[in-house]
């Protein structure tokens, strides 16, 4: 059997180090492993009310599209940086409903997430290079940046 791309005891423990850096010192964040392959590497439930999370990360969906040694932290990382930027997701989500009619507002939404998503996977990645003094050409590029 192959080595899990992340133990539960490894992401609790980067849970641990990273949601203090991140501002949220006082959520409860559980982690909860599949080891199913059709899941995404990553996912967060939020429940704002309780300040608590869940961070639901694949031990193997990941494994397949690895391009360094530090994915699996990006990941949890990218799913924290969700936990910190929920208001203001939260509040685009709101004005979009409010404001973008209706037959462009999926389209309007998408863009906007594909963008989001992009950012924040950018920061996670420039947060766990510089953590472990890793090379800025491990960096991806910036979604929508002009060369
Ligand atoms: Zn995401």
């Amino acid at each position: 059997m192959n080595e899990p791309y992340i133990t539960a005891e490894r992401a609790v423990e980067l849970v641990r180090w990273w949601a203090p850096r991140l501002g949220l010192a006082h959520w409860q964040i559980s982690v909860a492993m599949t080891d199913d392959p059709e899941k995404p590497s990553g996912a967060c439930w939020i429940s704002d009310r309780y300040s608590a999370a869940t961070l639901h990360l694949s031990s193997v969906a990941a494994t397949n599209i690895s391009q360094h040694d530090h994915d699996a932290e990006t990941t949890l990382v990218h799913e924290l940086l969700h936990i910190a930027n929920r208001s203001q997701h939260d509040e685009i989500a709101r004005v979009y409903r409010q404001y973008v009619p209706k037959p462009e507002r999926n389209l309007a939404w998408k863009r906007y997430d594909l963008f989001h998503e992009g950012g924040i996977e950018q920061v996670a990645r420039a947060l766990v290079l510089t953590r472990h003094g890793l090379p800025d050409e491990m960096m991806i590029p910036v979604i929508g940046a002009t060369p």
